[in-house]
């Protein structure tokens, strides 16, 4: 995929979000960076359903991530409130990230080097606003 992309409403960043996910197979994890409501859940949503999940893909509030049932399994984590992954519980993102999932992460940033040693950095995907409804989406392979 091209890497920047402009979309100018939501259903066009999950359309392509949908693109990226058709590429996307099992240990892929994708990092969406970008400020509160650029639109991150948005485009880990059109990525979902692109992979098969029915069900409401909202940004996970009381836990870290969210686990989908799907073909492949499909895991969503925020990790907006975590401070400091490493020391916090080594073990608490192999629950979600792993070589039989696909992973999308929010906030990604403090834990980029334990995601990495856990599974293969498939893409980076940062959502910057453009004024109104209008995105810059860039996709880093
Ligand atoms: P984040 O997870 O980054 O905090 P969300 O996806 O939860 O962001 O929220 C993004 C908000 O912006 C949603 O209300 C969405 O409808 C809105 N929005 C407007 N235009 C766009 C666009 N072009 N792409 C994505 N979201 C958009
Ligand atoms: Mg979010």
């Amino acid at each position: 995929m091209s890497r920047r992309h402009e979309t100018s409403d939501p259903a066009q960043t999950e359309a392509l979000a949908a693109e990226l996910a058709a590429a996307l197979g099992p240990g892929d994890v994708v990092l969406v960076e970008g400020e509160l409501g650029a639109g991150k859940t948005t485009f880990v949503r059109g990525a979902c359903r692109a992979l098969g999940i029915d069900g409401i893909v909202t940004s996970p509030t009381f836990t870290i991530g969210q686990r989908y049932e799907a073909t492949v399994p499909v895991s969503h984590l925020d990790l907006y409130r975590v401070v400091d992954i490493g020391s916090e519980d080594p073990d608490l993102l192999a629950d979600y990230i792993a070589p039989d999932r696909i992973a999308f992460v929010e906030w990604p940033e403090k834990a980029v080097a334990t995601i990495a040693a856990l599974s293969r950095l498939a893409a980076r995907v940062v959502i910057e606003h453009a004024g109104g409804d209008r995105r810059v989406v860039t996709i880093e392979p």
